[in-house]
């Protein structure tokens, strides 16, 4: 259970930090981030911030204008809207198209990123679901990611940074399989991504799949795809966080194919997004 006491003294001198959301009841990212205040002694807090879509660009001038506000983190339903606020944005979020942070600069501007693929790339690696050692989990692996939204296009340009063989990008609507793969390409030019048509995918190629889709968010989805039709050592991940095991996580196990579930995703991005909104340097850490 999260605890709600550990929130150190706010003063003067305390820098603010946001949740942007809408509505901002169901963030966790508050509770985390003052933990990690209080527990690192920073004088800095971190403040739900309850904006409606019709406000953000409103809202974040406002926040821009206030000297000691210096970043927050984003999330739904503004993670699009917001990046077309932003005047920067790194990698992630150029690939996704959308932020879940942003830095106010001394000088004005609005900076954005986009740590879900180096999420799920260091949660995997961290974690280690497989019996490998880590240097091999993704070491020329073919990985196929089923979804291109948001997430699924950070997650392929994290993946192109690694030593995969390659990586498949299917989905439902498949131009927006074509324009994931495109973005991919604008960042990181002869990455080894392709768009694959549904119709033309060999289950049996793959040693990881991803679930990148929200297919498992309710008990009564479809499963995004079949386990049984994967290589009996495939590893099957699902980036949903809520079920913690989704359909398809119970299923592959019950088939007995590792997995990988989608809380860790976040968890390892927690460091990431607190060093790029300013919380906190690396050394902090
Ligand atoms: P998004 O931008 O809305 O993209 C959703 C993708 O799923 C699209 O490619 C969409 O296909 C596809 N899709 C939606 N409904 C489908 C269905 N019924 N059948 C087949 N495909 C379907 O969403 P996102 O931001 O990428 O997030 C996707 C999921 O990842 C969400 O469920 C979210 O909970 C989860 N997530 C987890 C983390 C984490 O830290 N673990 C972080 C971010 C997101 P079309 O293009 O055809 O519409």
């Amino acid at each position: 259970m999260i605890r709600h006491d550990v929130i150190r003294a706010v003063t003067g001198t305390t820098r603010l930090f946001g949740c942007i959301a809408f509505p901002t009841d169901h963030v966790r990212a508050p509770m985390i981030f003052n933990k990690i205040f209080t527990e690192r002694d920073i004088d800095a807090v971190m403040v739900p911030v309850n904006i409606a879509a019709e406000h953000l660009a409103e809202g974040i001038n406002c926040l821009k204008a206030i000297d000691n506000f210096k970043g927050a983190a984003v999330t739904i339903p503004h993670k699009l809207n917001c990046a077309t606020l932003c005047d920067e944005l790194g990698p992630g979020a150029r690939a996704a198209a959308a932020v879940n942070a942003v830095r106010f600069t001394d000088d004005g501007h609005l900076l954005g990123d986009n740590f879900d693929g180096h999420g799920f790339v260091a949660g995997l690696l961290g974690e280690n679901p497989t019996n490998m050692p880590r240097e091999h989990i993704l070491h020329d692996k073919s990985v196929l990611i089923v979804g291109a939204g948001g997430a699924a296009r950070a997650i392929a340009l994290s993946l192109a940074e690694q030593p995969v063989a390659r990586v498949d990008v299917t989905n439902r609507t498949h131009r927006r399989a074509q324009e994931a793969v495109q973005l991919v390409h604008n960042i990181s030019s002869g990455a080894d991504v392709f768009a694959i048509e549904a119709t033309d995918i060999d289950f049996q190629h793959y040693d990881i799949v991803i679930n990148a889709t929200p297919l498992g968010l309710h008990e009564d989805d479809d499963m995004p795809f079949d386990p049984e039709l994967l290589r009996p050592d495939c590893l099957v991940c699902d980036i949903i966080m809520i079920p913690e095991r989704t359909r398809l996580i119970t299923a592959a196990q019950h088939s007995g194919r590792s997995v990988h579930i989608g809380r860790y995703m976040l968890d390892y991005q927690v460091e990431l997004i607190g060093e790029f909104i300013g919380a906190y340097e690396k050394s902090d850490v």
